[in-house]
């Protein structure tokens, strides 16, 4: 059932956000889960949905016979002080460590640096942990495997489409915690001021390649930005704490070089990458696995500072994510948090005001 609903206008969230208004999270990747966290912690109900079988998203581990690889985001760092109290928080608990590599650059340096004073974290034992963590404190538990396809305003609440039918569940908010392009596709229809605003956010691709040998590779350094041919990162994975299985290593190509291979197939973008990977010292590899991901990063397009988060009160949608938050682990979880607060201070407005 639904919470306390005070209004039904649509152009208007006519509501006041008491403690037992229902909130729908789409993406159970950082952005979302810290959203739905601090949205809990304020007294809501949140229902989380994830498309895919497990939550983090793209703080991703690939898991094989024998082995296992983040291959998606690969260390995070904390700038801001909110962000340094949650990281340590994971420490604590135990979800992330610090990782010390050692760190080569090859090519122009002035692209990227490898900047020695910087703390790089890990999650631990895996890149997800830290997720999983923060899902596992949530009151229900994630709705995997539930591919959300449509939002649709059925009078004053929101109602989530899988397939051809609508769940049964009504929201009294519907936040979209997805990289631009998808969060774009799914309010096409139901809010196009907000799809054209994810729309214009242009976030590119990269090839990841995940290789495993049967004995330690010693290369002199553990990860190293590459700023020269297809590759740009490259982390021998075992190295991170709490790692075991195969000696594995992680490239990642150039946005362009991916871009422009985006149809291209596997095994040949693995026979490019691992040539560019054998200019480094490396030998090729007993056994590979490749992943395209389309959504690596945001292009830098837009001018000024990132907006963080968007909340529409009119219709009850919000928009958070690494492309709002300028990009990277930290910046979804700043935009996931940001976005509860700016939820949370308009119910306690709203609130005081229906009160009066
Ligand atoms: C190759 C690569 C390298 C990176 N390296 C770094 C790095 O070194 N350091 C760093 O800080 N960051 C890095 N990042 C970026 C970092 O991973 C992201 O910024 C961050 O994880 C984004 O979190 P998010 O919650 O905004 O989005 P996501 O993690 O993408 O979460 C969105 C979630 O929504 C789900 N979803 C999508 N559509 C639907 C739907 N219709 N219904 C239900 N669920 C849906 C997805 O499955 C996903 O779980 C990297 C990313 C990539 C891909």
């Amino acid at each position: 059932m639904r919470g306390r609903i005070r209004a039904s206008s649509s152009l208007h969230w006519g509501f006041v956000m008491s403690s037992s208004q229902h909130v729908a999270v789409v993406g159970a990747g950082l952005a979302g889960l810290a959203c739905a966290t601090a949205l809990v912690a304020a007294g809501h109900r949140v229902t989380v949905f994830e498309k895919s079988r497990g939550v983090a998203g793209r703080m991703s581990t690939r898991r094989g016979e024998g082995w296992h690889c983040d291959h998606g985001a690969q260390y995070f760092t904390a700038r801001s002080s909110s962000f340094s109290a949650e990281v340590a928080r994971w420490v604590e608990a135990g979800v992330a460590k610090l990782w010390v590599p050692r760190l080569a650059v090859f090519g122009e340096a002035a692209l990227h640096r490898a900047d020695a004073a910087l703390q790089r974290y890990v999650g631990a034992p895996q890149m997800t942990a830290p997720a999983q963590w923060l899902a596992s404190a949530l009151p229900a538990p994630v709705k995997l495997g539930v591919q959300i396809e449509g939002l649709q305003r059925v009078g004053a609440a929101w109602r989530l489409q899988v397939g051809a039918a609508l769940l049964e569940d009504e929201f009294d908010a519907v936040v979209l915690a997805l990289p631009a392009p998808q969060a774009a596709a799914l309010l096409q229809d139901c809010a196009p001021a907000l799809a054209q605003q994810a729309a214009a956010v242009r976030m590119r691709p990269s090839w990841a390649l995940m290789l495993n040998y049967a004995a330690p590779l010693e290369l002199g350094f553990e990860a190293a930005f590459v700023n020269q041919g297809p590759l740009r990162w490259v982390a021998r994975n075992n190295s991170k704490p709490g790692r075991s299985g195969a000696e594995s290593w992680l490239l990642h190509a150039q946005p362009e070089w991916s871009e422009a291979r985006l149809q291209m197939p596997a095994e040949q973008v693995a026979a490019e990458l691992q040539e560019a990977f054998a200019a480094l010292g490396a030998p090729p590899a007993e056994q590979w696995n490749a992943h395209r991901w389309l959504y690596a990063d945001t292009a830098p397009a837009h001018e000024g500072p990132p907006a963080q988060s968007v909340w529409d009160e009119a219709s009850g949608l919000g928009l958070c994510g690494d492309w709002l938050g300028a990009g990277k682990v930290e910046g979804a979880w700043l935009s996931g948090q940001r976005l509860a607060q700016q939820m949370v201070a308009m119910a306690n407005t709203m609130s005081r005001a229906s009160n009066s």
